[in-house]
């Protein structure tokens, strides 16, 4: 069956086997946007019951993530758990004065669909925010936003351009 993603758009694939039996519905993360699809399982018999997660339509899990500059092409792994993202920091960004030492915060971490990537401007891990800002897709972020990355957001600190790619 075919589930549209109402966020993006997106049409998914789902094998009839991935399906739940005795559930009314169930969610799928969709592969290009991560947004959560709540759909109605047709032909489902029982009418009550929780929906089930049933992962991403072709089972093939995100496993890594990695920022890359724009400009120089430089590119960051990024682990499980914090990433401190700054000047001299975890993922530290050489030759741009705009960027602090400890200038924004990625988190990562492994959900049963993927990878999920969680950004905030808080590379100091105190709620003090970065100097000079983080932009994420054009906007700046505050230090209580926690935004959820996906493949080829863009962020800016300073004057250096990061893509970020799952892989
Ligand atoms: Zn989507």
């Amino acid at each position: 069956m075919k589930v549209k993603c109402s966020k993006c758009g997106n049409i998914l694939v789902i094998s009839e086997r991935k399906l739940p039996k005795n559930k009314k519905k169930a969610m799928v993360r969709c592969t290009k946007c991560k947004h959560a699809i709540v759909f109605a399982i047709p032909n489902a018999e029982e009418l009550e019951g929780e929906k089930t997660e049933i992962g991403t339509d072709n089972n093939q899990k995100i496993q890594n993530a990695k920022l890359v500059e724009t400009k120089t092409g430089k590119e960051h792994i990024l682990k499980i758990g914090k990433n401190i993202i700054g000047r001299k920091a975890d993922i530290s960004i050489d030759g741009d004065i705009y960027i602090s030492r400890k200038h924004c915060l990625i988190e990562m971490k492994k959900q049963t669909w993927g990878l999920e990537l969680i950004i905030s401007d808080d590379g100091s891990e105190t709620g003090r925010p970065s100097i000079n800002g983080t932009i994420y897709n054009e906007e700046r972020i505050s230090k209580y936003d926690k935004i959820i990355l996906k493949s080829d957001d863009n962020i800016r600190i300073g004057r250096t351009n990061l893509i970020v790619k799952f892989y």
